[in-house]
């Protein structure tokens, strides 16, 4: 399919793409276009103004602070998967960052593109969820933070206005926490079906995880119940039989509500044990 008919302007800074945004209402923002395109070409998005932010170099970067690494938003998800920072600091990130697609799609999105996007079956929302990290929006009043768990809010609907530009991303160090991000997906290099993400804290057994959910629901969730469950003293299988409880996937092509229900426990009990044992 052809897109609809379009305006294109390359924004030069952060600040240009904002102001170009506050001036109409029936624009958008381009980073890697492997979201946005798609569904300008199905006929499902018919933005009338395209603002390319995809050549603004200051917005693609990973630096670490003391105990928080920063990631740009224009940082590509190659770029993700291989620095050596999240690597060594965070390496749920960089893990699930080349778990994303293909490398056609990796050398081209974005981490604020898979953000901003608010599709619940992407995978880094899951895991920035999951690590209670912060997403920096900037607007013509200047940076405010937004805690991950505020953030997504609907079906490809975020906490972001429509005149901000998402320009960074903020995730914990791990130290010495367990990570497993494990995905199912029907065919090698698809959108997950399911995905888990779990981090856990090791003091001899598993006490106390965060476990965020792909696909089970309007937004990336947090498996609350199974949290709970837990921290009070549950068995791992114990607690994954309650990952879906609160969550509402969905049927389509891929599976059923109740197949990606059972994929759920499933997989959250796999991800805790390699989290563990990590
Ligand atoms: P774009 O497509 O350019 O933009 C997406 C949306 O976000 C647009 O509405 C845009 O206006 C907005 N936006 C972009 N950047 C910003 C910003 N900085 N601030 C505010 N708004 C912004 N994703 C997965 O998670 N897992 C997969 O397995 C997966 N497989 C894929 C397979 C294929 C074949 C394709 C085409 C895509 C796949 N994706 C997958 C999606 C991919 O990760 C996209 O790159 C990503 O979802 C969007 O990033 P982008 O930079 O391309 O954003």
């Amino acid at each position: 399919m052809i897109p609809a008919p379009f305006d294109y302007v390359l924004a030069e800074h952060p600040d240009h793409a904002i102001e170009l945004l506050g001036k109409r209402e029936d624009a958008k923002l381009l980073a890697g276009g492997h979201s946005l395109l798609p569904a300008m070409k199905l006929r499902l998005a018919r933005p009338a103004l395209l603002i390319d932010i995809g050549r603004i170099g200051d917005l693609s970067y990973v630096r670490e602070d003391s105990d928080t690494i920063a990631i740009g938003a224009l940082t590509r998800h190659m770029d993700v998967a291989a620095s050596a920072v999240l690597r060594e600091q965070c390496p749920i990130v960089s893990f699930t960052a080349g778990q994303v697609g293909d490398p056609q799609v990796r050398h081209r999105g974005t981490i604020g593109g898979s953000i901003a996007h608010g599709d619940p079956a992407s995978d880094l929302p899951t895991v920035i969820l999951a690590l209670d990290g912060e997403l920096v929006a900037r607007g013509k009043g200047g940076d405010r933070t937004i805690a991950a768990r505020d953030f997504f809010t609907g079906v490809f609907q975020t906490a972001l206005a429509s005149d901000e530009l998402l320009v960074e991303v903020r995730v914990p160090k791990l130290a010495s926490k367990g990570w497993s991000y494990t995905k199912m997906s029907r065919r090698a290099q698809d959108w997950a079906t399911v995905a888990v993400a779990a981090i856990v804290e090791r003091n001899g057994s598993v006490g106390k995880a965060s476990i965020g959910l792909t696909n089970m629901g309007a937004t990336s969730l947090r498996a609350t119940a199974a949290e709970e469950a837990l921290a009070g003293g549950a068995s791992v299988s114990d607690a994954a039989a309650l990952a879906d409880d609160g969550t509402d996937p969905p049927s389509d092509h891929a599976a059923s509500a109740d197949f990606r229900r059972h994929l759920s426990r499933v997989l959250t009990r796999r991800a805790i044990e390699e989290a563990a044992s990590r």
